[in-house]
C-alpha cells in the first residue's frame, strides 16, 4: 500500500534533510592503478586490448603507456570483502537513509541503473579517490516490484591532484515488498500447485528448436551449404556464413565433458542437488548444456556415458535431459 496522508507527509519531511548531502564516508583506493588489477579485470572480461597490458604495444599507441580500462573506475575504490563482513561506518549517510526507509516497511532495495562519465584514462600509479552525494529522492512510485522511492547518488572520482577524472550516477528503488504472486494456479484439491521451472527465453532463432522438443523431438541445426552442425541454434553457419540451414535429429548419445552439483541457492521449480552437466556429443563440435538425471548427482563423472530423453518436466514444458546408458 505504502505511506498515506499525514504519515506519509511527516516520512517525506524526514528525507529532505538528506537531497544534497554527501554521504560522508571516505572512498580512497587502496592501490594504485596497478598492472595485476588491471590483468585480472581483462581476463575475467576477455578483454584482449594491448593497450591495457602489453607495455610495449601500450608505448606506441595514442596513450604511450599502460592505461586502465575506463570501466574499472569503481573498482578501484570498492573496498573488498569488508562490504560484506564489515560493520557499517555509522558515518554513512546513504546506509542511514536506508534504515529510515526500512524502519516504515520499505526494505526492499534493488539497483535500478548506472551511468558512468570518464574524463581520462587513469595511468598505472594514479591514485583514486571517490565522494558520493545523493542527488535527488523521488516522489512515491508505484513500480512492478511495490511501492517505493527511488534514490539517485553521484558519485565524483578525482585523482592524486584533485583532477576529476570520473563520475557515475547510480540508481536504486527503495520498495515495500509487495504480495508475491502465487507461481501456479491451484489444483481441484484446492492444494497450491508446484511451482514450475523458469522458462527458457525464446525468439526469432531458437523457438523452431524449442518447439521440436515440445513435439517429443531433439534437433541438431544443420547448414544446408556446407552441412556443418551447430547448437545452440543461430541463424549463421560459423564455417560459411550461410543463412541457409535444416535440422537433423540428434544422436542422443553423449559424454559428461564437465559438471556442477547445485545445491543452493534452491530456486523453486527444480530439485536439489542438481546435476548440470556439458555433454559432448558425437555431432562434431557440438557440446550440450542440461541436466543428468535418472542417478544420484554424486555418481555424475566425466566421461560418464549418458543419453539424451525428452521429458515432461512439468504439464506443459519438455526438455532434453541426459541418463545414465543403460
Ligand atoms: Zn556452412
Amino acid at each position: 500500500m505504502g505511506l498515506q496522508g499525514k504519515e506519509r507527509e511527516a516520512f517525506e519531511k524526514k528525507l529532505e534533510p538528506y537531497v544534497g548531502i554527501e554521504i560522508g564516508i571516505d572512498e580512497i583506493g587502496r592501490d594504485e592503478i596497478n598492472q595485476a588489477m588491471i590483468r585480472h579485470w581483462c581476463e575475467a572480461l576477455d578483454n584482449e586490448l594491448p593497450v591495457y597490458t602489453d607495455a610495449e604495444a601500450a608505448a606506441k599507441s595514442v596513450h604511450g603507456e599502460i592505461v586502465a580500462p575506463p570501466t574499472m573506475l569503481q573498482a578501484w575504490i570498492l573496498p573488498g570483502m569488508e562490504m560484506a563482513t564489515g560493520e557499517d561506518d555509522p558515518n554513512d549517510k546513504q546506509k542511514e537513509l536506508h534504515r529510515l526507509f526500512d524502519s516504515v516497511g520499505y526494505t526492499g532495495v534493488v539497483a535500478t541503473n548506472t551511468e558512468q562519465e570518464y574524463n581520462r584514462y587513469l595511468r598505472l600509479g594514479d591514485r583514486v579517490r571517490a565522494v558520493t552525494v545523493i542527488e535527488d529522492i523521488s516522489e512515491q512510485k508505484a513500480t512492478g516490484l511495490g511501492i517505493g522511492y527511488f534514490i539517485n547518488t553521484r558519485t565524483t572520482f578525482t585523482d592524486q591532484n584533485d583532477e576529476v577524472v570520473g563520475s557515475m550516477t547510480f540508481r536504486v528503488l527503495k520498495f515495500e515488498p509487495g504480495e508475491q504472486p502465487a507461481a501456479t494456479e491451484s489444483d481441484d484439491s484446492g492444494a497450491p500447485a508446484k511451482p514450475t521451472r523458469i522458462r527458457p527465453a525464446m525468439a526469432h532463432d531458437n523457438q523452431w528448436w524449442w518447439d521440436g522438443v515440445q513435439a517429443g523431438h531433439f534437433l541438431i541445426q544443420r547448414c544446408e551449404d556446407c552441412g556443418a552442425v551447430r547448437h545452440p541454434p543461430r541463424p549463421m553457419c560459423g564455417e560459411c556464413q550461410s543463412i541457409r540451414w535444416d535440422s537433423v535429429p540428434a544422436t542422443g548419445q553423449g559424454e559428461v565433458f564437465s559438471y556442477v552439483v547445485i545445491h543452493y541457492p534452491e530456486v523453486p521449480g527444480y530439485e536439489y542437488p542438481l546435476a548440470v552437466a556439458v555433454v559432448d556429443m558425437p555431432e562434431d563440435g557440438i557440446r550440450f548444456v542440461t541436466n543428468v538425471v535418472d542417478c544420484a548427482p554424486e555418481a555424475v563423472h566425466i566421461g560418464m556415458k549418458v543419453e539424451a530423453e525428452v521429458r515432461e518436466m512439468d504439464p506443459d514444458f519438455k526438455m532434453v535431459v541426459f541418463k545414465p546408458v543403460a
